[in-house]
């Protein structure tokens, strides 16, 4: 082929997904498996969602809301911001390649965590900016290590609070230090995806420091506690200057019909909402317990999702795990090669997740 495509979107790597259900059991020829792979709701999505979707079906002749009139007004009435400082996207994937393309150049650098959620390093690279990466300390995001890699070049700094697949969050007072320290012509990216789970209440919240003088977008997703992970919605919230300049390289229509009014709905839902969080933090605490009477190491979670160190090859466990009927994550691409990353499930789900352990760590 003769097209000229740029070396720096030649050397991005494909975002690889946790496998569906179907393709698991088809390769597998397995059948009644159980999908831990994702940080998805186990349970499923709000019954109020369920029927504003159905309501909403007859709709979809005509182009959705745009500019998002009544989920923009809805979420700023739910975070207390106003609706101009609001983006909502197809997923908070799309917020993620919004910010790049719009503010990112060739040249430019960016500081990623590692190992942290792969899409910060995809964007960065699709816009032609220089990835530098900070490792994790502790688990957890290392502040002080991001400072120390700033340069007049750099111009966002990634931070997944929780971090994804380590479960941390960072703490309030260091990331204030942290946010004070930094200069307020790079922008952070408070990535809060599973924010609804934090049970620390020292955890830092990307909302509290709207007003900053660095500024921050704080990122948030219908696909994780409130179950919409296939609706595809999702929004940063971060000062109205920020907002224009986003709106100017977004797609119109870009969050669809059913989209709206499921998230809509979910967000109403707040029985729903506390179903889930109850849902996940028993369940960890369970699995938890589990774990230490079978003296597996884990990694506690502020998230819906948790490390378990295998203590051996974790593609091993992964594939003998998929052949239990268990679908999870893999680490071994991001630096943990005896981690698995477990989202929790059922009550029945979590059990089934002992029992394929079990069987294959013997
Ligand atoms: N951020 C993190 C940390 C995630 O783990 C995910 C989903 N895997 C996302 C963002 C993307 O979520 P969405 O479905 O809203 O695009």
């Amino acid at each position: 082929m003769t097209l000229k495509i740029p070396d720096y979107i030649k050397k991005i790597a494909p975002y690889v997904a946790g496998k569906p259900i179907a393709e698991v059991e088809r390769e597998y020829g397995i059948k009644n498996s159980i999908k831990l792979a994702s940080n998805e709701n186990p349970l499923g999505p709000s019954p109020k969602a369920i029927e504003a979707l159905k309501a909403a079906i007859a709709g979809v002749h005509r182009y959705p809301d745009e500019p998002s009139y009544d989920l923009l007004n809805r979420l700023a009435e739910h975070l207390k911001v106003q609706p101009e400082q609001i983006i909502v996207g197809n997923g908070s994937d799309e917020i993620l390649g919004l910010l790049s393309r719009a503010l990112l150049q060739p040249g430019d650098e960016v500081i990623v965590p590692w190992p942290s959620f792969l899409m910060y390093a995809i964007v960065s690279q699709s816009a032609g900016a220089r990835q530098i990466t900070v490792p994790l300390k502790d688990m957890g995001i290392d502040l002080q290590g991001i400072l120390t890699k700033v340069t007049p070049k750099t111009r966002m700094v990634f931070i997944c609070n929780p971090n994804n697949p380590t479960g941390s969050v960072v703490n309030k007072d260091d990331f204030t230090r942290f946010l004070d320290a930094l200069p307020s012509d790079i922008l952070v990216i408070m990535d809060e995806a599973y924010t609804e789970f934090v049970r620390d209440g020292q955890g830092a919240n990307g909302l509290d420091y709207l007003m900053h003088d660095t500024p921050v977008v704080t990122m948030r997703t219908f696909s994780k506690a409130y179950g919409l992970a296939g609706m595809r919605v999702g929004y940063g919230v971060m000062p109205v200057e920020i907002a224009e300049i986003l709106n100017r390289v977004r797609m119109p229509f870009n969050v669809n019909s059913l989209a709206h009014a499921a998230a809509l709905a979910a967000l109403d839902d707040r029985a729903f909402l506390r179903q889930t969080i109850d849902l996940v933090h028993e369940s960890l605490d369970m699995l938890y317990k589990e774990l230490d009477q079978r003296n597996i190491r884990y990694y506690p979670t502020q998230a819906n999702f948790f490390l378990i160190d295998v203590g051996r090859d974790s593609k091993e466990v992964f594939e003998a795990m998929l052949r239990q009927g268990v679908i999870v994550r893999n680490m071994s691409g991001y630096g943990f090669p005896t981690c698995i990353r477990v989202n929790v499930g059922l009550p029945g789900e979590n059990r089934k997740l002992l029992v394929a352990l079990d069987h294959v760590l013997g």
